[in-house]
């Protein structure tokens, strides 16, 4: 057993860890105010290889672990877990493309993906289904040239501002069985968008409804085969899980080095906030915590990497785990900050705010708490 991060994992750390802190950290808070993402940062990031993080190298991809990706994105969120989420989606959907695309949607969508002139949104959840994705009402019917699409997806992260849109839809009967994907290019007739949904955090990142009205979808946009949709988007999942819990990781390590700073110039009682033992015990806390999670987080990432037959009940834990700690960490660094902490100048509030989310998406934590239960239970002796 090797705890060590080999030397390329060292370098690809680095490399987004020095990008973000050049190219995303110093703009983070001028993108939330202004409601997104300058396109040109995709761009740059494919430059970096990241437009198709674990698309296969055949496809023109990176070809990287899952393990390697967690880097990635615990790297970039050090500068915004915003855009680094965002970043996560688009990848989520093109390894789906990958995976069970058609060569056809292969040249059409995942290669200019890959190099992010197109952006990729993941559209699953509906106004009423969330949780409970299966129950999903969105109907693609057959037409002689492919589909008609009806319904609407909430809370589409890039929703209006991705240029096509991996949609997770009904063509049979109720239940996982009767769902199938699309792909919903940006400017097909019938696709139109709800209002910008006004959020608590990861507020640079458009979020809207996408809604489908006789919105015509041709035969060539279906993903691998009717019927199998379903199985696709829970396929995507397992890694956005640890993707989203290295976005908590990333962004609760720089409110904690920010914290670490911060009490060694600010004073009380005649000293430097970081003589007070209590204090020193939280800090030893939350270094414990984020260290567990990281190392957790890492076992997960090599579960699935290695296709262990317990992945998706490790990816569930450690989303739970790693997301709860990370919002957990980066409000008691608001805590250490005191007034300040709650002014925006110090950044620290935007990473609570951001962090806050990913308790509830890519599968709620309750869900999480579920899925390893069911195996729990399922594994009882
Ligand atoms: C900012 C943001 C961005 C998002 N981006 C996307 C996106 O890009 N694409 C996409 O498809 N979706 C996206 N989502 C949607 C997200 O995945 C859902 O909000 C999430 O899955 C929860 O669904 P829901 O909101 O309908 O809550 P519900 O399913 O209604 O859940 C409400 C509460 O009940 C709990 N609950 C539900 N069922 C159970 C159960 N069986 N046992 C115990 N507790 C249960 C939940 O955990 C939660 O606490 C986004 C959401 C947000 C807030």
């Amino acid at each position: 057993m090797d705890f060590a991060l080999t030397e390329e994992q060292s370098a690809i750390f680095d490399m987004a860890y020095a990008f973000g802190q050049e190219h995303i950290a110093p703009f983070a808070q001028e993108w939330e105010a202004a409601g997104t993402i300058p396109r040109e940062i995709w761009t740059q990031l494919a430059e970096l290889g990241l437009g198709g993080l674990y698309v296969s190298e055949e496809s023109g991809g990176t070809g990287l672990t899952r393990l390697d990706a967690t880097l990635v994105f615990e790297a970039l969120s050090m500068a915004c877990p915003s855009v680094a989420a965002f970043l996560s989606i688009h990848n989520m959907c093109a390894a789906m493309l990958d995976k069970f695309g058609s060569d056809d949607i292969k040249a059409r969508i995942l290669a200019p993906a890959i190099t992010m002139e197109k952006l990729l949104s993941y559209c699953l959840t509906e106004p009423g289904a969330g949780s409970d994705a299966a129950a999903l009402k969105t109907r693609a019917v057959r037409t002689n040239d492919g589909y008609t699409l009806n319904g609407t997806k909430a809370f589409i992260s890039g929703g209006g501002y991705s240029d096509a849109y991996v949609v997770m839809c009904r063509t049979g009967d109720e239940g996982a069985r009767g769902i199938s994907t699309v792909v919903v290019e940006n400017g097909a007739a019938g696709l139109s968008y709800g209002g910008l949904e006004a959020k608590m955090g990861w507020r640079s990142q458009p979020t809207r409804q996408v809604q489908f009205d006789d919105c015509a979808v041709p035969a060539e946009n279906l993903v691998g085969t009717e019927g199998d949709g379903f199985k696709y988007a829970m396929a995507g999942l397992d890694g956005g899980r640890l993707n989203i819990s290295a976005c908590s990781l990333g962004g609760a390590q720089t409110a904690l080095s920010q914290t670490l700073t911060y009490m060694g110039e600010r004073k009380a009682f005649g000293k430097s906030i970081d003589q007070f033992q209590a204090l020193q015990f939280r800090l030893a806390d939350m270094e414990i915590e984020l260290q567990a999670a990281r190392t957790f987080l890492r076992q997960a990432a090599w579960k699935l990497d290695t296709k262990a037959p317990d992945a998706t009940k490790f990816c569930a834990m450690a989303k739970c785990f790693v997301t709860e700690t990370g919002s957990r960490v980066a409000d008691q660094c608001l805590q250490l900050h005191g007034g300040y902490g709650y002014l925006s100048d110090y950044g620290i509030e935007k990473l609570v705010r951001d962090l806050r989310v990913h308790q509830i998406l890519e599968g709620t934590n309750e869900i999480m708490r579920m899925i390893t239960a069911r195996q729990l239970l399922a594994e009882r002796g």
